[in-house]
């Protein structure tokens, strides 16, 4: 399986297990009013310093270095077990572009690929 394959395959299990239902954007007023609810429904979507992803709970970041903003909240149908901020999936791939540099190995890259503009690396959001 490519990096690629994996992250997808990551987040499709993550959508059966949970079964996001509502994504409620961020503001500090949903936030607050979001704390009233079971936290173990809640997942919290935003950055981190090297992609986006989501975290169990509902967290508010205050993006200490920038990076690590809140984008919002899915309310899923199934709760997550265990202690909050202990569980993540990523939402989006950064990572070696499946087609002409599976295994990163740079000698592969194609400057004509299509799939990468022949950077060998992608970007790709998952949700
Ligand atoms: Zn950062
Ligand atoms: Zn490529």
């Amino acid at each position: 399986m490519s990096g690629l394959e994996e992250a997808q395959a990551e987040y499709k299990s993550w959508e059966e297990n949970y079964e996001p239902k509502d994504f409620i954007e961020y503001t500090h007023e949903a936030y607050e009013k979001l704390k009233e609810h079971d936290p173990k429904y809640v997942w919290t979507n935003h950055g981190t310093c090297e992609n986006e992803q989501l975290t169990n709970g509902c967290q508010e970041y205050n993006s200490v270095c920038g990076c690590w903003d809140n984008h919002g909240w899915w309310v899923c149908k199934n709760p997550w077990e265990g202690e909050p901020m202990t569980m993540y999936v990523s939402t989006e791939y950064r990572g070696e572009c499946p087609v002409c540099n599976s295994g990163a190995n740079d000698e592969n890259i194609k400057p004509d690929c299509e799939e990468c503009e022949g950077s060998g690396y992608i970007q790709v959001y998952l949700d």
